[in-house]
């Protein structure tokens, strides 16, 4: 087959080609999508959009969505929502439907309604019998209108356990130990929707006991804590993030949570925070735990001073889970084995014979919208720093040769974190390629 003199790199951008354009052309389709839409409709009809919004946002929610989409076109105005990190389109809807629910948007959340030419954002409450939904409005005025995106806050939902988190053994190993510390600083690191507020919150929720005093510095905040002291930064008031922060080192707690590490002067502030005894958390927009390094480097901390602060880099991403109402194992091609064997070899998991992994396919499925995922778990790599790490970042070694000795002890890469949870049949591979 001539697949065989192709690279490694080749077989696998090959397969990543094909399994996007198969993505693209996936169509979800479900009858629920259908009925929602009547039912927004219905009410816009009566001049009920309180009613319209509420159903539409009850819906999103079920369907575990967190964003609604509003966008204009020249002759039409789309609905999406983003399902487990995917934008999926529900309905369309006339510029007479649009404008009402539009101005019932702006009204709701506080926003000028004569202004459509500079982008607003702001929040309003959703009541769902006892809960509270925040619902973050931001408006963006485009070449036909404006568009809008509402985040959905639920932020008395359950912060998931640590078990739940889908870490392998040898990860769980590595945080376990890394919490228990006192004045060091974790960071959580991944792309937008990368999962690190769960994270974060399920690492903060298993250290907060009574005895310690625990302030966040957050933006916004996504989950309510009992015991724990949040604080939202609203920078609008003239207040910086980093001002904030050395307010709250004033007010004696023993962990802080800062929602990012956006500047030097943060980061700085932060790592001095932890120098002076705190347990620090926070998230960095990284891909990577070398990247992760590689940035905070460029930020110009000075290598002796991370060396002392940093504990732990989590870097992750998440992957949609194979629907477990639809999961259906398909024959492997003698393609599908040329293109997993490249895979395997190019991560350098050659002695996984690719006979282990399992090959899925999809059927007709409500549960999951025929989308052949539901729900999503994480994928990690988690460095913890040993002392010979410590001394190679107090001796400027080169961020490769960091990584490679921490791959001697225990890191796993993302990838190949990814990969081995396929090979349980928790996801796919093609999920693991698209995200990676
Ligand atoms: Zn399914």
């Amino acid at each position: 087959m001539p697949i065989k003199k192709e690279s490694k790199k080749i077989i696998t951008e090959k397969l990543k080609e094909k399994i996007l354009s198969w993505e693209e052309k996936k169509t979800y389709f479900s009858d629920k999508f259908k009925k929602i839409e009547e039912k927004v409709k219905e009410s816009l009809k009566n001049r009920q959009t309180d009613e319209a919004l509420y159903d539409l946002s009850i819906w999103a929610l079920v369907l575990g969505s967190s964003d609604i989409h509003y966008e204009v076109y020249e002759n039409k105005v789309v609905v999406r929502v983003r399902i487990d990190g995917i934008l999926v389109d529900i309905f369309e809807l006339t510029d007479k439907e649009y404008k009402a629910i539009l101005e019932r948007l702006k009204y709701s959340a506080n926003l000028k309604l004569n202004i459509v030419d500079v982008p607003q954002d702001w929040k309003y409450n959703l009541k769902i019998k006892d809960k509270k939904l925040d619902v973050r409005v931001s408006t963006f005025p485009t070449k036909y209108g404006e568009n809008v995106v509402c985040r959905l806050l639920d932020s008395t939902k359950a912060i998931i356990d640590f078990e739940d988190l889908w870490f392998f053994w040898t990860s769980k190993r590595i945080l376990s130990k890394a919490i228990t510390k006192k004045d060091w600083m974790i960071l959580v690191t991944g792309p937008t929707g990368s999962g690190k507020t769960t994270t974060l919150y399920t690492v903060l929720s298993k250290l907060n006991t009574p005895e310690k005093k625990i302030i966040t510095l957050e933006d916004p905040i996504e989950y309510e804590l009992p015991w724990v002291i949040q604080a939202e930064v609203d920078e609008k008031k003239g207040f910086t993030f980093q001002a904030w922060l050395k307010a709250i080192l004033r007010q004696d707690p023993d962990i802080i949570m800062v929602w990012e590490i956006r500047d030097k002067d943060t980061l700085e502030t932060a790592t001095s925070a932890s120098l002076t005894g705190h347990l620090v958390l926070s998230t960095l927009h990284t891909k990577s735990a070398a990247d992760t390094l590689d940035r905070i480097k460029n930020m110009g901390l000075q290598p002796y001073i991370l060396a002392s602060a940093l504990d732990t880099i989590i870097a992750q991403r998440l992957v949609r889970r194979i629907c477990p109402h639809c999961k259906t194992q398909r024959e492997k091609t003698p393609w599908d084995i040329a293109l997993m064997q490249g895979i395997m070899e190019e991560i350098g998991m050659k002695g996984i014979g690719v006979e282990n992994l399992k090959l899925y396919t999809w059927k007709w499925c409500d549960e999951c919208n025929n989308s052949w995922y539901k729900w999503r778990i994480g994928i990690y790599e988690i460095i913890s720093l040993s002392p010979k790490l410590r001394d190679m970042i107090r001796e400027w070694a080169s961020t490769e040769k960091i990584i490679n000795e921490a791959r001697w002890w225990d890191l796993i890469l993302m990838k190949e974190d990814g990969i081995l949870k396929a090979i349980k049949g928790f996801t796919t591979i093609e999920e693991v390629l698209r995200v990676m």
